[in-house]
Formats: structure tokens, C-alpha cells, sequence
């Protein structure tokens, strides 16, 4: 055993960093390479022990190197995932200093590798992207607390040595470090549709050829370029008169804008080049760290800026990643896009690159990623854990955005497969194309009228393409939740007046701010609530907040002009509130009078019948409302008690149940007697047979989803309501439990369509 070495310090990062550089270019390879990592860490940073685990494909950590240890433990000694310091710090990814390591309840003692007298301890993660490969470590028998330069170095260290082991991996079997074969990913759809492409990483990966600086002058140079022109970038984005999103976040960019001037963090940046990284190497460096601070971060103010903080860094990769010219390279067209999360302007920016879909570690339904992504039309899923650290750039994937499933390197018969289903699904889009001017209209020549959910300028497009009638639900929050900061009268009037514009002579219904609950807007405050659907939410929301309120309400108004107007309260549960939300409309109406403004010719205000209270107010409305909409989605939550963003509890319980379905009659039946026309707008009505089912209980119209219309034309148009609507309503009056399998038989029976989601 060799005599425990007083602990170092001092040492010169650079120094380290020119031996390694000088070592991988030397004959050394595979194991002798690593071998001779390990002893020149440990003579660096003077430590008796360093030690490299490598995680082998079934999640155990090998020893593959050692420096102190017994020789025989290598290629033996095998921990568990979660075994010892080392499984900790592989499954949290983040590195661990002890002053005296056994002591440490986590501590594993393995006697083969003759551990136990050492005490001072640090090891640190070997990441590549978000992805963990191994385990560095080194030991002191001396107690010894590692310190802060020591740590820096040894995960500057680390991050060579995960090029190095991903190299080695790919020539050798052993060290499986190349990634597993095909992958099934589970997530969240956000909008569906399904595509083949390889994957484009949104965060940039540095490649080990760009890891030591030959020439520190130059890679100086390199960072202060790309600093100016990402400095210029964000102020060119924050100087842009007429932003692509509403509400592009100004406020965002303002923190970049803060952040890329930040003399701390060009000074970090330009310290590790000195040190002898490249000016890649170097943001990585502090990407990395930022990352491992998010990962451990609860605040979620401070994830927030971290996130700011990790995007600029990205940023600037890209800017150094590009072409000597400054050119960025973007995906290839037919790209699956994959990205940790992705801020409000960020997809947007990839409009033009042709992507075939999106992939999205976080971000749920309501994300703003999630709004843009079927704005463009794009398949897309969210909330799938371990994407990052599984996808490598230009790997195959299959995104499966109807089911929530990704396929990560599939096989050719997965690919084969999914080929036929995506040419399929075309000729099934084509066929649905040519629906698209022929009236909805049953065989026994009932009229129905099919309208469009919108909320972003593009959603628009899809009028045209689809053939609605117009506009059914117009979502005015989202113009809110894309923007970091409260949009303002004008920039409200010009979104509104831009979508009535474009909706032409077809109808447009606005539906006032539907804020709180999943959907935040960043600008708003207010306590964080136990149950935030049943909170401070919606219509509640707005009536607290009039000045909010009616500057919206006035924006709507001075946008329409003399054109006629269409206004919707959400979540409104009895009537005393539907009828105040009433009088701030004509307080407006009246004040846009007083200043010999215009005013709309007509204005039609209706609710949402979203909440059961209200579903059972709707005789009371005779003539105070024009017209109403089921909000199936909140109703079904609040019926049921079922929070419909939560995965353990959305899908139990089911719209064609009997008690929801004499609800869904009652509601149709009271609007009729009480001579409001009423819609159905939540997700329901854009499945076929949950549509089927509604239009049999005497449902007429219906607003949704651009890319469910031409599905349910199909429907309507080859069925016969004479025939089927008897049958429905006596099942759903029959006594019975459920009666969903025998409402899909009956509708298999009658309609020759596919009742396929
Ligand atoms: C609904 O609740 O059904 C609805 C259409 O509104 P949103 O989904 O926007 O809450
Ligand atoms: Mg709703």
C-alpha cells in the first residue's frame, strides 16, 4: 500500500488540462488510455485514489480504472445503480465532496478493492448531454474536504473523459456506452400526428475535437465574436417592431439581454479558456453547471432565470458551432426536434426549418411550446422523461403524437410499419380535403354546424383549409400565457383586430381571459392554491381584477370597430355572475360611446356552461344571454371531480357514462326551452363517437380542433339521425352502468365510418 499523500491544492488547472491533451494525442488506447487519465488526475490533484465507473447498459457501475485501488477490482467490482457514493452520484448526476466518506450512511465498502482507509472524498458525474456515463472519484486517507477549485477541475476533467469513454464505446462492446438499441418513450400528447425523421438536438453538443484550446488568443477571439453577435441577436429580437407571436416576450429577452451583458459570466467563460478550453468547451462548462443547479433547484423563480441562463448558453454554442461565416446550421427538413423545454419564441424561431414533429422533455398541454406546436400544425409530445439523455443528434425516431409514444432508433419493421401508417393517414387527410366544401349534413338532411377552436394568429389559417364555419371557441388567453408580461390595450386591439380581419364574414366568438387553474400567466401573482381548479380562476379572476378585465373587454370593442362582436365568459357558475361579467361589457360599450368612439353594430354575449351549477341555472337565462357552449373539458372535471391535467384521474371517467350523458341532455333540452342556441367546444365534440352521441341527444354545433373537422363532416354526413338518435337516447335512458361498448356497436352498426380516436 502506498503512503497516504498530504492533500494538494494550488495546482494549475491548465497544467492538467495540457497533460491531458498531450496524453490523448499519445499511442495510449482503450484501457491503457484510462489508465493513464487516473494516474495523472491523482498525481494532479495529489490524491491517493482515482477511480473511473463506467455505467454499463444494465445500470450497474463498473470499475474500469484505477489509480490507488487494487488492480484486481477492475473489470470485477461492480456496484449496484443505487449502490455506495458512487450509485448516488450516478442516479442524482451530481458530483458529492466528503471529508469523511465512511462515515457517510450511503458509504459501500467493497474489501476486493482494499478501500477502507481512505476518507476525504469527491466524485463527480461523467456527463455527455444530459446523460450519465460514469463516475469519477478520487480519495484521500487523510479526512480531507476537496475544495471548490478541485471540484471545477475534476468535472472539466469529466467532461473530457465522457468524450473519451463515448469514443471507446463505440468500438467496444464491453463498455456498452453507445446508446441502447431501440427506446420506447412515453409522454403526453400535445398535438397529434405522426412522423419518421432523425433527431436534431436543440441543445448543441460539444464534440470531444473541440474540447482544448491549441491556441488560447484565438479561442479568446472566438468568444468575444460570438458574444457580440449574440448580444446583437437579442437586441435585434428585442428592437423587432412587430413580433411573430403576440406578447413575444419582451421580458424574457430583456433577462437575456441582461445576462449576455453580465461581466461575471463572460469573465467565468473567458477564465476557463484560459485554463485551456475552447470557447465551446468553455460554455459548456457552464451549461453543465447550470443544469446540475436546475436539476437541484426548487425555487422556481430561480429554475426560471437558470433555465434564461442555460438557454443563452445554447445560444451561444450555436453562434460558435457555425460555419466560420457565423452561419448556424439548423435541422435538416423532415427533423424531429428534441429539446429539454422550449421558451415561447423558441419554436417559433424553427418555423422555417421544415421540422416533422416535436419532442419535449417537459412542457405539458398547456405549455407554451405545446400552444405553438399545433399552431404549426406539428405532432408533438410532452413530459417524456428521459429524452434528452437518451436521443443523440441524427438518430432515428418515430413520434407517435396520437398515442404519446416515441420510438428512439427503431427497429426497420417499427419503421416499415409506421411508413404505411403515416401514408395511409395522408390518403385519409386527402380524402378528408375534398369534404371540406360540402355541407354537414346528416342523410335525413339535418344541418350542423362545424366550427374551429382557435387562440394564436396562425390557428387562423386553418379556417380556409378546413371549411369551418367560422370560429367557435377563440382562447383569448393564450395572446397572455406567450407573453411574459401583461400584453397592453394596443397590442390586445391589434391581436383581436388582426383575427376578426382574418375570419372575414364568418363569425368569430371571443372568449374573455381564461387565466388560473393549469393555465398561469407569469405576470399574474397571487398565492400558490391547494386546488388551483377549483381556485381563483377564469370569470372569478376577471371580476377581481376590472381594471384587468375591462381593458381586454376594451380592446375587444375598439377592435371590432363597427363590425359585429361575439363575447364568451368561461367558468361562469350562476347567473348574478354571468350578469355582472354582462355590465362591464355595456359599461364599456357605453364609455367607447362617451368618447364618440365606434362601436360594434351587434354584440352577442354568451357562457360557458363549464360548471354543474351552471348547467342547471340555464332556464334562468331566457333572455339574457344569446347564445351558450359546453366547455366539456371543465365540465367533465368539475362533474366528475377529476382534474383533467391529471394523468392518475383524466381518463377514469367517461362523457358517454348515463350520469353524464342526462347531464349533457338536460343542458341541450334547457337551452331549447329557454331559446338559447347552445354549442358543444370542449374535446368531446371532435371525437366521433363521443360527437355521434351528443348530436343524437340533439347537439347542432360544434367547435374544435383544426384537424378534427374533417373527421367529423365524415361522420355526420354518412349518418342517419332518424335511424340512430332513437336507439341512443332510450340506451342512454336504460338503467344501465355503461353503455359506452354498446353506444361504439351501435354506432359501428348504423354509420360506416371509423370510430377510431
Ligand atoms: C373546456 O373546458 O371544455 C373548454 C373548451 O375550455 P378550455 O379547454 O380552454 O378550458
Ligand atoms: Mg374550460
Amino acid at each position: 500500500m502506498s503512503m497516504p499523500r498530504p492533500p494538494g491544492g494550488g495546482h494549475d488547472a491548465r497544467h492538467l488540462l495540457g497533460r491531458l491533451r498531450e496524453l490523448l494525442a499519445g499511442e495510449d488506447q482503450g484501457a491503457d488510455r484510462l489508465q493513464s487519465v487516473v494516474k495523472l488526475i491523482a498525481d494532479t490533484v495529489v490524491a491517493d485514489v482515482c477511480s473511473i465507473y463506467v455505467r454499463t447498459p444494465d445500470n450497474s457501475l463498473l470499475l474500469v480504472a484505477t489509480e490507488g485501488l487494487s488492480q484486481e477490482a477492475v473489470n470485477r467490482t461492480r456496484l449496484g445503480e443505487n449502490e455506495g457514493l458512487v450509485g448516488l452520484i450516478s442516479s442524482t448526476a451530481r458530483p458529492k465532496r466528503l471529508k469523511n466518506a465512511p462515515a457517510h450512511p450511503r458509504f459501500s465498502y467493497r474489501p476486493e478493492t482494499g478501500e477502507d482507509p481512505y476518507h476525504g472524498f469527491l466524485g463527480v458525474p461523467i456527463l455527455r448531454a444530459a446523460r450519465v456515463l460514469g463516475v469519477l472519484v478520487v480519495q484521500n486517507m487523510v479526512e480531507r474536504l476537496y475544495t471548490d477549485e478541485d471540484m471545477d477541475e475534476l468535472q472539466t476533467v469529466a467532461m473530457v473523459l465522457a468524450e473519451i469513454l463515448s469514443a471507446a464505446g463505440e468500438k467496444n462492446d464491453d463498455l456498452e456506452l453507445r446508446q441502447p438499441g431501440s427506446v420506447k418513450l412515453k409522454g403526453r400528447p400535445l398535438n397529434e400526428g405522426m412522423a419518421i425523421g432523425p433527431v436534431y438536438l436543440h441543445d448543441p453538443v460539444v464534440t470531444a475535437a473541440r474540447f482544448f484550446a491549441y491556441d488560447i488568443e484565438k479561442e479568446s477571439q472566438r468568444l468575444d465574436v460570438a458574444l457580440d453577435t449574440l448580444r446583437q441577436s437579442i437586441d435585434t429580437m428585442l428592437n423587432r417592431a412587430t413580433p411573430v407571436l403576440f406578447g413575444e416576450s419582451r421580458d424574457v429577452l430583456e433577462t437575456y439581454r441582461l445576462f449576455a451583458h453580465d461581466p461575471g459570466w463572460e469573465m467565468r467563460l473567458h477564465d476557463a479558456i484560459k485554463a485551456g478550453l475552447t470557447a465551446e468547451a468553455a460554455v459548456d462548462r457552464a451549461r453543465r453547471e447550470h443544469r446540475a443547479r436546475i436539476a437541484s433547484s426548487r425555487d422556481g423563480y430561480l429554475r426560471e432565470r437558470l433555465h434564461d441562463l442555460e438557454d443563452l448558453e445554447n445560444r451561444l454554442l450555436r453562434h460558435l458551432s457555425g460555419s466560420e461565416d457565423g452561419e448556424i446550421s439548423g435541422p435538416e427538413p423532415g427533423s424531429i426536434l428534441i429539446a429539454s423545454r422550449l421558451g415561447p419564441a423558441e419554436l417559433l424561431e424553427y418555423r422555417e426549418a421544415g421540422l416533422a414533429g416535436v419532442l419535449l422533455e417537459e412542457g405539458g398541454a398547456g405549455s407554451h411550446a405545446a400552444i405553438v406546436a399545433r399552431a404549426l400544425g406539428l405532432p408533438a409530445i410532452g413530459d417524456v422523461s428521459g429524452l434528452v439523455s437518451r436521443s443523440d443528434a441524427g438518430d432515428q425516431m418515430i413520434i407517435d403524437a396520437d398515442s404519446g409514444i416515441a420510438y428512439l432508433r427503431p427497429e426497420e419493421e417499427l419503421v416499415a410499419n409506421y411508413r404505411a401508417r403515416i401514408v395511409l393517414s395522408g390518403e385519409h387527410k386527402a380524402e378528408l380535403a375534398r369534404l371540406r366544401d360540402l355541407p354537414a349534413e346528416t342523410k335525413d338532411g339535418q344541418s350542423f354546424q362545424l366550427m374551429l377552436n382557435a387562440g394564436l394568429s396562425f390557428d387562423l389559417d386553418h379556417l380556409e383549409e378546413t371549411g369551418a364555419e367560422g370560429v367557435g371557441l377563440f382562447r383569448t388567453e393564450f395572446q397572455f400565457l406567450t407573453s411574459q408580461t401583461l400584453p397592453s390595450l394596443e397590442t390586445q386591439v391589434e391581436f383581436y383586430d388582426n383575427a376578426i380581419t382574418r375570419s372575414g364574414d364568418k363569425p368569430l366568438v371571443f372568449r374573455t381571459l381564461d387565466l388560473g387553474g393549469d393555465k398561469v400567466a407569469t405576470f399574474i401573482g397571487g398565492e400558490r392554491e391547494e386546488n388551483p381548479a377549483l381556485g381563483w380562476r377564469a370569470l372569478r379572476m376577471a371580476m377581481d381584477h376590472p381594471f384587468f378585465f375591462r381593458r381586454q373587454l376594451r380592446a375587444l370593442i375598439r377592435a371590432a370597430g363597427e363590425r359585429p362582436l361575439q363575447l364568451m365568459f368561461p367558468m361562469v357558475c350562476n347567473i348574478a355572475e354571468f350578469d355582472a361579467a354582462r355590465e362591464l361589457v355595456d359599461a364599456e360599450v357605453e364609455w367607447a360611446q362617451k368618447f364618440n368612439r365606434a362601436t360594434p353594430s351587434r354584440i352577442e354575449i354568451g357562457a360557458m356552461v363549464e360548471t354543474p351549477s351552471f348547467a342547471f341555472s340555464i332556464d334562468a337565462l331566457k333572455g339574457r344571454a344569446e347564445f351558450l357552449s359546453v366547455g366539456t373539458n371543465d365540465l367533465m372535471q368539475f362533474f366528475f371531480a377529476a382534474d383533467r391535467n391529471n394523468p392518475k384521474v383524466s381518463g377514469r371517467y367517461d362523457i358517454l357514462s348515463p350520469a353524464a350523458l342526462l347531464m349533457m341532455e338536460h343542458i341541450v333540452k334547457a337551452a331549447a326551452r329557454a331559446e338559447i342556441p347552445v354549442s358543444v367546444c370542449g374535446e368531446a365534440g371532435g371525437r366521433p363517437l363521443e360527437a355521434l352521441v351528443l348530436a343524437c341527444l340533439g347537439y347542432r354545433r360544434f367547435s374544435m380542433q383544426a384537424a378534427r373537422i374533417g373527421q367529423i363532416k365524415r361522420l355526420i354526413r354518412s349518418m342517419d339521425l332518424a335511424v340512430i338518435a332513437p336507439k341512443v337516447v332510450e340506451l342512454v335512458h336504460s338503467g344501465k352502468s355503461e353503455i359506452r361498448e354498446e353506444l361504439l356497436n351501435l354506432a359501428k352498426e348504423n354509420v360506416p365510418v371509423s370510430f377510431d380516436r
